[in-house]
């Protein structure tokens, strides 16, 4: 990509080397992250609290972060986080465990602060070449790669070699908005308002059903499709940047017979009133991978030993929910394997065991051995004890392994799931009903008070307002579809 796309893209361009070490260096680093991505800025902001006298820079190819979704928190992420160390860490980490849900766009400007904050240097420019580190920066020792899912690091550094890569699933994810601010969660108790899972007989694919972002009057949704590859092929090219919506033509038509039933169902059951038009439809090809490698020791030109680390998406990936948990177990630790390296200044080097490359000394051979420990499952549902994950256990086993829908699970019978296509293709419908319901009771209840005192009741003038809005509000949607 050259720079002007590059920028075209929101990306910064490539590291202009002359003007970075005339004008931006700032210091002899001892370690150099790429990528400060939620987890790179994590275990940057870890490895300084542990190892203040390190000097850090971190790259980041985008100017300003983006991403939309939400990270669904688990605390048990947070084991082997040593509290006390720094207190604005730990109040991040208390945020975080509070919250259980938090928009990753929120998240990385609070790290980013944090980052800088605590002296990490972060320069905003796209590392292309990894290699080009050593040859500018020969004076480090640590280099981190943080750089994603499609880590040039891994790829040029760790030579792409994997210990799993598997396409697990296919997701088609559409998100959308609904009126209200509040949602509850579809059949579930009303404790567990993060997410709802939940697959009917009637539908043609699994789904998973979320709740991210709140507004004032309205709530962003996210519906999760699990579907065939041959389903999968009719959303080719729906991505993040570019996604389809409802009137795409090539969008397979079970997704949006289902998208219509679902919404039209939970504007019934839970007077979820879709907004038109504010869909927008990905495909997600859902590729698990985890690295072969953690750790690689490389000679640099001084003919002194450099490492090489992976951490985040770039050492283990899944598509779906946990990334970013496992992320936060293995910087805390990278972390504390890089400080306890520093803390003597010779160590014996590992025998040769899976997971690093070259002559590793042991303390940071000890992440790799950590890192061989993440399991494929430890990447899905499959280890979480809450009964808000049974869902997911069993939605992910019933959609990977079976290939089809838990029969436990309630199940439609036709014509009510027509009713329900028939509420989500004209959302507002239901509520309309309702409406028509409440002035059916309000005229017998204004009959009834008009008896005893007569017309002035406030009451019936705030119910009449509120009618008159919805109504006006269904009015506007009406002319909208035309
Ligand atoms: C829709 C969705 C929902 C998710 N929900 C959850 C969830 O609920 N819980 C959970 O734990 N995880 C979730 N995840 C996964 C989570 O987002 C990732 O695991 C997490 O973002 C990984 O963080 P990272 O820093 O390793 O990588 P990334 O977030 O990918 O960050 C990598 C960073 O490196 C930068 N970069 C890349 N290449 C270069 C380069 N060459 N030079 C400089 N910079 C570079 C990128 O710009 C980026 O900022 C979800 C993911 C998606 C897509």
């Amino acid at each position: 990509m050259s720079t002007q796309e590059s920028i075209a893209n929101g990306l910064s361009g490539p590291i202009d080397w002359e003007f970075f070490l005339r004008e931006q260096r700032k210091d002899r680093y001892d370690a150099v992250v790429i990528g400060g991505g939620p987890v790179g800025l994590w275990s940057a902001i870890l490895t300084k609290v542990h190892c203040s006298s390190l000097s850090i820079l971190i790259f980041e190819k985008r100017p300003v972060y983006l991403r939309t979704h939400t990270l669904s928190i688990e605390q048990e992420s947070f084991e082997g986080y040593e509290k006390g160390i720094n207190r604005d860490l730990d109040r991040v980490v208390t945020d975080l465990k509070q919250r259980r849900v938090v928009p990753i766009q929120t998240l990385e400007k609070q790290l980013l602060d944090l980052a800088t904050k605590t002296g990490i240097q972060v320069i905003f420019a796209n590392v292309n070449q990894p290699s080009d580190l050593l040859t500018h920066l020969p004076e480090a020792t640590m280099f981190v790669g943080a750089d994603g899912a499609q880590s040039t690091v891994r790829s040029q550094v760790f030579d792409n070699q994997a210990r799993l890569n598997q396409t697990i699933h296919r997701l088609i994810q559409i998100s959308y908005k609904i009126r209200q601010q509040d949602t509850r969660s579809f059949h579930l108790p009303s404790s567990e308002t993060g997410f709802a899972y939940k697959t009917i007989a009637s539908m043609n694919t699994t789904l998973i059903d979320e709740r991210t972002n709140q507004k004032e009057d309205s709530t962003n949704k996210i519906l999760t499709f699990t579907v065939s590859e041959s389903v999968f092929g009719g959303v080719a090219g729906a991505t993040f940047r570019s996604p389809f919506t409802l009137q795409t033509p090539t969008l397979p038509s079970e997704i949006k017979d289902d998208f219509l039933l679902w919404t039209g169902m939970k504007e019934e059951t839970d007077g979820e009133v879709r907004i038109l038009d504010s869909e927008a439809i990905v495909g997600i090809d859902g590729q698990a991978r985890i690295s072969k490698t953690f750790v690689k020791s490389v000679q640099g030109g001084d003919a002194r030993p450099h490492y090489w680390f992976l951490v985040g998406d770039a050492a283990a990936s899944f598509p779906l929910q946990r990334g970013f948990n496992v992320g936060i177990k293995c910087g805390i630790q990278l972390a504390k394997a890089i400080a306890s390296y520093y803390a003597n200044n010779s160590y014996p080097i590992a025998t040769a065991q899976e997971g690093i490359e070259g002559q590793v000394p042991l303390p940071l051979a000890a992440y790799a051995a950590y890192g061989n420990k993440i399991k494929e499952e430890e990447l899905c549902f499959l280890t979480c004890p809450l009964t808000k994950k049974q869902w997911g256990i069993a939605l992910w086993k019933a959609a990977t392994k079976l290939g089809s829908i838990l029969p436990a699970i309630a199940s439609l019978d036709s014509t009510t799931a027509e009713r329900y296509r028939k509420n989500g293709k004209d959302p507002g419908h239901t509520a309309m009903a309702h409406i028509g319901a409440a002035q059916a009771s309000m005229s017998a209840q204004r009959t009834a008070v008009a008896q005893q005192v007569g017309h002035s009741d406030g009451q019936h003038v705030t119910a009449q307002g509120k009618i008159t809005e919805l109504l006006s509000r269904y009015q506007a949607q009406q002319q909208k579809m035309g």
